[in-house]
């Protein structure tokens, strides 16, 4: 009898190291980047894992926040040049990298834009067509004169910048890199629209992404609040929109995403863009510039980097598209296409 107990108490203990016993949860949401966040982490160092994350994500907070006088990028438009922190310049290096890819379709010089309309205080107003103009130069990303070795940045013209666009991608590749670091190998964290997954489930299935319905109001997208699913694992899945954040006047909708070419709200037919990539600030940066591009233009950016993404588009005559790598992956009831 002893015996037997003994071997018993033994194959307990195995079993726990061995990981047949559940993964410890642990969550956290809160406010951060003036988005609701939500963490959610799977192991035995799951509970640190996320306290070192949400102090990522605020400290991060503290750097970017244009909204916060403080803050360093706050600092940098204020003064007109400065020596910057390895993260805002790493994030000002890729935003660069990818407004020249994207045409200028990203552009970190848009802030003087976002204050034209309002959308720095939520004091909206349509400008009218020659502010527009006389802003317009403001925004031309050759204003932005970077060394990158040194961390220095100068502002000509009065220039000044906004990472509202990618920085939330950037804070989510941080999350999941500080999880890695935790010997974390399943979690999932959502960010606003900015959804980043680490592994899988810890039932050892995919993780299941909703894709947010842009327009409820459209039968042709049905009435739920998403539109359909992505099965993804080591992922990161990001939107943007035109419903986030925008505001009426007589009767029309003007949203945040500007083009910057044009400097008015960009429109050119879609509602929503998401990317899926590995990599998320990637994923954040290009669901911005591709919704400002265009279908038909994202559709031919997208042939030519298939490799790094994929993205599922929505347009406003209710059409989806989704890019060929993600047809085994993406599920619906509504009807959609595949661009290839
Ligand atoms: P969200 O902020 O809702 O997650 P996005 O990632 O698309 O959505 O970022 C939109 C934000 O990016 C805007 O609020 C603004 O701060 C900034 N922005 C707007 N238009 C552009 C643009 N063409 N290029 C770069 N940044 C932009
Ligand atoms: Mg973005």
């Amino acid at each position: 009898m002893k015996k037997f107990l003994s071997i018993l108490i033994t194959l307990f203990i195995l079993a726990f190291f061995f990981g047949c016993s559940p993964k410890k949860e642990s969550t956290n949401q809160f406010i951060a980047m003036d988005t609701y966040m939500e963490l959610k982490a799977y192991g035995h160092h799951s509970k640190k894992a996320i306290d070192l994350a949400t102090d990522e994500i605020n400290r991060l907070d503290l750097l970017l926040s244009t909204g916060n006088s403080e803050s360093e990028i706050s600092r940098l438009n204020s003064l007109g040049y400065g020596y910057v922190s390895d993260d805002t310049s790493y994030i000002i290096e890729e935003a660069l990298l990818l407004g020249s890819d994207t045409n200028g379709a990203l552009n970190i010089a848009i802030y003087p834009l976002m204050e034209l309309w309002g959308f720095t205080t939520h004091n909206y107003s349509v400008p009218s067509k020659s502010s527009i103009n006389n802003i317009l130069p403001l925004t031309r990303l050759d204003n932005i004169i970077f060394a990158k070795e040194t961390n220095t940045i100068i502002l000509k013209n009065g220039a000044t910048l906004d990472l509202g666009a990618i920085a939330k991608g950037y804070t989510s590749d941080r999350v999941i890199d500080i999880f890695r670091k935790e010997g974390i190998n399943s979690a999932i964290i959502s960010l606003g629209q900015n959804v980043q997954a680490l592994g899988r489930k810890p039932n050892g299935k995919l993780w299941t992404v909703g894709i947010k319905n842009p327009d409820t109001n459209d039968k042709r997208l049905g009435n739920k609040d998403i539109i359909g699913t992505l099965s993804v694992e080591d992922k990161a899945v990001i939107s943007s929109g035109d419903y986030e954040r925008f505001f009426i006047e007589d009767g029309k909708k003007y949203h945040h995403i500007l083009n910057p070419s044009t400097g008015y709200p960009a429109n050119m037919g879609l509602t929503s863009v998401t990317v899926v990539s590995k990599i998320g600030i990637l994923a954040d940066g290009l669901s911005t510039a591709l919704f400002v591009m265009g279908k038909d233009d994202a559709l031919e950016y997208w042939r030519n980097h298939k490799k790094d993404f994929d993205a599922i588009f929505i347009e406003k005559d209710g059409k989806i598209t989704i890019t060929e790598g993600i047809v085994d992956c993406f599920s619906s009831e509504l009807e959609y296409e595949v661009g290839h």
